[in-house]
């Protein structure tokens, strides 16, 4: 699969399959180490290691309800017509240790919470009793059987107990569940960081208006987001001129050893195609290794993949706005969803639709297509409606578009009405 040494302004002899792409980067998506957060941020995040209870919830017995601490079988006998009488010999409280034993014949008052006194093995509820003039008894009008109304210690968790396995996705319950057990971090994957790297001497920084022939790197915005939305984490983009002095600096700067916060992967947009301009292959094959360069896909053919002799891989991606964004599905975000041990990483994470299609879908064997969609009509009346006119550099293409149907290299495409799944923006 070694490409073409230098394929500039002679055009890919051959490309290489979808398939084999995502092959070579299966291969190289090992999760990253964990990392230890507080669990303020746990949601949303990966947990890396099975977490056991290291104590009891609740680690005492207490009242589930308001009423009075009692012995069960003092009551059996009790009804409205019955009411059997009780002692009252104090109260118990959350949070505060009562010294009370209840004896036969004798009741505790207890709030919800509070811990049950040696002794007492129910709680009647208040519902259940009439207190006396003075506080000092009360009258049991019906009967509860014993364990009624307690929370037994371990009875929401047990020490010891596997809670939380490995892998996980953390809810916002998750981590009241982890406070609850008296811990304050979580070990979560750590989220890969991503170089991001704009190449053109045409391009100018977000934010500004573009003065003649300049262009503005649309690319940096658009693939942060979607990094973001893999749960990466996209490091400042830079920009780089044309030229093999530019670009390597960029890359020097990029990969500096030295720096605090390393990318765990590289997104270069631009200077990867057929052009003269076009040094980013050459030169990643002179820095690491370049595995691919040009696949059968449209609209991304002149996307390369290689890697840095330390292992992390360098994504090439067109320039093309919609071509980049086409090769960042395909091939980064399944790569950084992997990384980040996300479930299921290989499928797309938009949600999807299947509708017919309003006209025919043509596409070439051998090509995986990514074609731009609208959904129109509501209920049963909608259909998909391909965007033929979208090229690869209009990015009010992807805006329009509704989703995207993707063809397998081995479909000539469908016929109307064939029904195709979208997958919507
Ligand atoms: P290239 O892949 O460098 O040949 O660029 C192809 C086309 O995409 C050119 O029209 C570029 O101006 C445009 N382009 C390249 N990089 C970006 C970018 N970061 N943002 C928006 N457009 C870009
Ligand atoms: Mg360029």
């Amino acid at each position: 699969m070694e490409p073409h040494d230098d394929v500039r302004m002679r055009g890919f002899r051959s490309r290489t399959p979808v398939a084999d792409v995502q092959g070579r980067i299966r291969a190289h998506a090992a999760p990253l180490p964990a990392e230890t957060i507080p669990l303020d941020q746990t949601p949303g995040r990966i947990l890396a290691v099975d977490v056991h209870a290291p104590i009891d919830v609740p680690g005492f017995a207490r009242a589930a309800v308001d009423g009075y601490a009692v012995r069960g079988e003092d009551t059996f006998a009790a009804s409205e017509q019955g009411p059997i009488p009780l002692e009252i010999i104090g109260d118990s409280q959350p949070a505060r240790p009562s010294n009370l034993v209840l004896q036969p014949g004798q009741a505790v008052r207890v709030s919800t919470g509070a811990p049950i006194p040696p002794g007492a093995d129910a709680v009647l509820q208040a519902e259940l009793a009439s207190e006396r003039p003075g506080g000092r008894h009360l009258l049991v009008l019906g009967p509860v059987a014993p364990a009624r109304h307690i929370g037994q210690i371990g009875e929401d968790i047990a020490r010891g107990a596997l809670i939380l396995r490995a892998g996980r996705l953390l809810r916002p319950q998750d981590a009241g569940l982890l406070a609850s057990l008296g811990l304050a971090h979580a070990s979560v994957i750590r989220r890969p960081r991503l170089a991001l790297l704009s190449t053109g001497d045409e391009l100018i920084a977000p934010g500004s208006a573009p003065g003649p022939y300049q262009i503005v790197d649309s690319n940096a915005l658009t693939l942060s987001h979607l990094a973001r939305r893999d749960h990466a984490e996209p490091l400042p983009a830079i920009i780089a001129r044309d030229g093999a002095d530019p670009l390597k600096s960029a890359l020097d700067r990029l990969l500096d050893p030295q720096r605090p916060d390393p990318p765990d992967l590289l997104l270069v947009t631009g200077a990867t195609s057929v052009g003269q301009h076009d040094l980013m292959p050459l030169l990643l094959r002179e820095r690491g290794h370049l595995w691919v360069h040009g696949v059968a896909i449209r609209p991304a053919s002149p996307t390369a993949l290689g890697a840095l002799p330390d292992g992390r891989l360098v994504f090439l991606l067109p320039g093309n706005p919609v071509s980049a964004l086409c090769a960042y599905e395909y091939f980064v975000g399944p790569y950084l969803r992997a990384l980040g041990a996300r479930p299921d990483p290989w499928t797309w994470p938009h949600p999807t639709l299947c509708l017919p299609l309003a006209r025919k879908l043509v596409s070439k064997i051998g090509r995986t297509d990514f074609v731009r969609v609208q959904i129109r009509g509501q209920g049963p009346q909608a259909a998909v409606y391909p965007l033929e006119t979208a090229g690869a550099s209009l990015l009010s293409s992807v805006v329009y578009a509704d989703g995207v149907v993707n063809v397998p290299p081995d479909s000539e495409g469908h016929p109307a009405g064939a029904r195709v799944q979208v997958y919507l923006f």
